[in-house]
């Protein structure tokens, strides 16, 4: 694929329409009577993205267009599709993916909240792993990018979300080279000791489903640095600064802290709503300090460990009994997934435990109810709550949290947030906890029933400053920016790719030349890099295609590689190739013996030798490869964090005890070698270019040791790079595949005339 073949879309990044995919729609579709009625479907991600668009809408010079693509919810007849498709533009801004009803429950109930939610909130315990969810995970990706792949336009940015959709980045890029799509995860990214539970495949295409979009938002710094480790441990790509170069693209993974709409809730104060809301509340609510507890009901949220932490509470301290009351909302989740029912039970149970042991006829020390409420109900909460206590074992971001305190007019009010949340990592001023420990939940109860109003001030005042200025907005700006900067980023990367155009001429050039020069590296060139270098033994194709490039009397085709004359001579020996060994130490024209190019010693070798066997016994999986004329150290088998600490460690030790050598440390693709100075793939070639006038030079190789072969070149040489970096050669070619269609299509007879 070439930039060529592939223009990218120009429009200003201001005029490009924005696609949200999401599992589910900002509303549900329901048949009610004969009509088909949209209501609206609140949830974090709605609200987030509804401020968002609003500030598109409201805010000169932020206009842009946008859809929304996901499940319209419930079942909707096969005759009021086309009907739910223009209501859901015309109201929503949204485009509906019809899925069954049974579809979406084996897929959401299945995999979506049995296996990854379960896993990436750090319960490996009540993780499922049927294959049969699995399937429907990929029917259902596939579904979704089909639908997206059929509105989608050459100029559009798409932003998939959450943790139901991993797979579609890499089949919507597919489908869409070069439209710039980013991925955001709602929950954690789990360490790469719990991702790895995952069976190998899954795990596999669910990172190259990631990779597929130019950048990847994580809540916090620790889950995209946990993404960017299973990367690296699974698919073995390195990053630098969160930016992962895979073969064909690069890819950006960060944090992007999702936030709320801070003036909403600050503002809501003033609302009727809320105070008639408020002054209802304040009549049936007991003269008492408040404690807040609100969550959907899930097992990652705490709300057992909250109640423990009360139950603590009031066994320590008798003199707080009557003077205070929790107030704890249970959101329905996920009816009939058996570890929710079953914890419904256990919190309604320990709620009438503590209740009956502690409370009286005038006093409820819990005032339980397990419902939603609608935006003025809980923001009226909020303010009349002297604490909010936030205990998840484990949370994505935490949006209740957040809400809080933006909600808290007159910056009373405190927070205990549990440091397993990742607004934790914002909300510093909070009481932070650790949910696991009762003891510090009831400790942090008293400290916060007891702090003085103007240390709450204090501290909500920073919070609020903070939340004020990173809202809901500027997240999502933040991140369609960096987005676009990916993009911006790729064209660069590719623009070295070789153009079609460049590959005809080349092609043109072959044909009509008499004296051609065919200068080729083997490994990473013409096979891909593998584990250990004695597997990458050339099959019949690349023996077929050096044959007959070989065997052509306009050819001098000469095989430049690193590798000993020994495994040239056995692999290669059958054809008439010229040979460059060991980077240019030994030469051999076809039909002549070997010679070194430069005669040197190997006195060098037994004293550097114990430096890299003592690295090779350290690291379980790396060894030394011993050539002639040069050393090597392996470590593609071994640990991949582990190998790029110790290569450091060795490069290091090697640089500074050769300095008066006449030797050269060199790191390539996960082997360090050493060598003498002087000898290298540049100075072989000379031995060629100098013998006679060619008329077409054409030379390939992958790495670093190449990069002095091309640039002893003259200009008018085709030189090509496999694999996308910055290079001395002219162009760079994706992969080995590129590289051998190409010398397969040279090598190929002329057209019949
Ligand atoms: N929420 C609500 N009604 C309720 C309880 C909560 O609308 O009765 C909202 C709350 O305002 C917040 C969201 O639900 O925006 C919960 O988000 P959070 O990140 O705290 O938890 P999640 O449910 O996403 O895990």
């Amino acid at each position: 694929m070439t930039p060529e073949d592939h223009p990218r879309a120009d429009a200003p990044v201001q005029d490009r329409r924005l696609i949200i995919v999401a599992n589910r729609l900002p509303f549900t579709a329901v048949e009610e009577g004969g009509t088909l009625h949209l209501k609206e479907s609140p949830g974090g991600l709605v609200s987030a993205l509804n401020a968002y668009f609003e500030s598109l809408h409201t805010q000169p010079g932020r206009e842009r267009e946008y859809l929304w693509i996901g499940w319209p919810g419930g079942t909707v007849s096969e005759t009021r599709r086309d009907e739910l498709t223009v209501k859901a533009l015309e109201q929503f801004h949204s485009h509906p993916v019809f899925l069954s009803q049974e579809e979406m429950d084996a897929f959401y109930l299945g995999f979506c909240n049995k296996t990854l939610w379960p896993l990436f909130h750090y319960f490996p315990s009540y993780c499922s792993y049927q294959e049969e969810f699995w399937q429907q995970y990929l029917r259902v990706n596939e579904m979704f990018s089909q639908a997206v792949t059929e509105i989608l336009k050459p100029d559009d940015i798409v932003w998939v979300h959450d943790y139901h959709l991993m797979l579609l980045p890499k089949l919507l890029r597919v489908q869409a080279p070069d439209t710039p799509i980013g991925f955001f995860l709602h929950t954690p990214f789990p360490s790469f000791e719990l991702f790895r539970l995952l069976p190998g495949s899954w795990r596999r295409d669910i990172l190259e489903g990631l990779l597929g979009a130019d950048l990847n938002g994580f809540h916090t710094y620790d889950d995209a640095q946990h993404f960017l480790q299973s990367v690296l441990r699974i698919l073995g790509y390195e990053h630098q600064m969160g930016q992962i170069t895979t073969p064909e693209r690069i890819v950006k993974a960060g944090a992007f802290p999702i936030s709320i709409d801070f003036t909403k809730f600050s503002e809501a104060v003033d609302a009727p709503e809320v105070q008639r809301e408020r002054e209802e509340l304040k009549q049936s609510l007991p003269r008492a300090r408040i404690i807040l507890s609100v969550d959907r009901l899930d097992y990652s949220k705490g709300i057992l460990n909250r109640l423990q932490g009360f139950e603590r509470l009031l066994e320590t301290h008798p003199s707080l009994r009557e003077r205070v009351v929790i107030i704890m909302v249970v959101v329905p989740s996920r009816i009939g997934v058996h570890q929710y029912d079953l914890m419904k039970k256990q919190i309604e149970e320990l709620v009438g435990k503590i209740n009956g042991r502690f409370g009286n006829v005038g006093w409820t020390p819990i005032v339980y109810q397990y419902r939603s409420l609608s935006f003025a109900p809980l923001v009226a909460l909020y303010g009349l709550s002297d604490v909010a206590l936030v205990t998840p074992l484990r949370d994505g971001m935490n949006l209740v949290a957040k809400e809080y305190v933006a909600s808290r007019h007159d910056r009373t009010g405190v927070l205990i947030l549990s440091e397993m949340s990742g607004a934790a990592k914002e909300l510093g001023e909070a009481i932070i906890i650790n949910p696991n420990n009762i003891e510090e939940i009831a400790e942090a109860l008293r400290e916060a029933l007891e702090m003085a109003p103007e240390e709450q001030r204090r501290r909500n005042a920073i919070m609020q400053d903070r939340l004020r200025r990173y809202d809901v907005v500027r997240w999502a700006d933040d991140f369609v920016q960096e987005l676009t900067s990916m993009a911006q980023a790729q064209n660069k990367f590719y623009a070295k790719l070789l153009p079609r155009s460049v590959a005809e001429q080349m092609a043109g050039d072959y044909r009509r030349a008499l004296r051609r020069l065919i200068l080729l590296d083997y490994d990473g060139t013409l096979v891909p890099l593998v584990r250990h270098p004695d597997l990458a033994k050339p099959g019949p194709d690349v023996m077929g295609l050096l044959r007959r490039l070989s065997e052509d009397p306009r050819n001098t085709c000469v095989l430049i590689s690193g590798r000993t004359r020994e495994t040239l001579q056995r692999w290669f020996g059958g054809l008439s190739l010229n040979f460059v060994a060991e980077h240019g130490i030994w030469i051999k024209e076809a039909n002549a013996d070997w010679t070194m190019l430069a005669p040197h010693t190997n006195e060098w070798k037994p004293a550097l030798m114990p430096m890299l066997q003592l690295h090779a016994d350290r690291l379980p999986g790396s060894f030394v490869e011993e050539k002639e004329h040069s050393v090597s150290w392996h470590y593609r088998l071994a640990d991949p964090e582990q190998g790029q600490w110790l290569a450091g460690e060795l490069t290091d030790q090697l640089v500074n005890f050769t300095a008066n050598m006449n030797l050269q440390v060199m790191r390539g693709h996960k082997v360090i070698e050493v060598r003498r100075t002087g000898a290298n793939k540049g100075g072989a070639a000379l031995h060629w270019l100098s013998r006679k006038e060619h008329d077409f030079i054409l030379a390939l190789g992958d790495d670093w040791t190449d990069e002095d072969l091309f640039a002893a070149l003259p200009d008018a040489a085709y030189s090509l790079r496999v694999g996308i970096t910055t290079t001395h050669a002219r162009y760079n070619l994706k992969g080995v595949g590129d590289a051998i269609r190409l010398l397969a299509h040279l090598a190929e007879p002329p057209p019949a005339a």
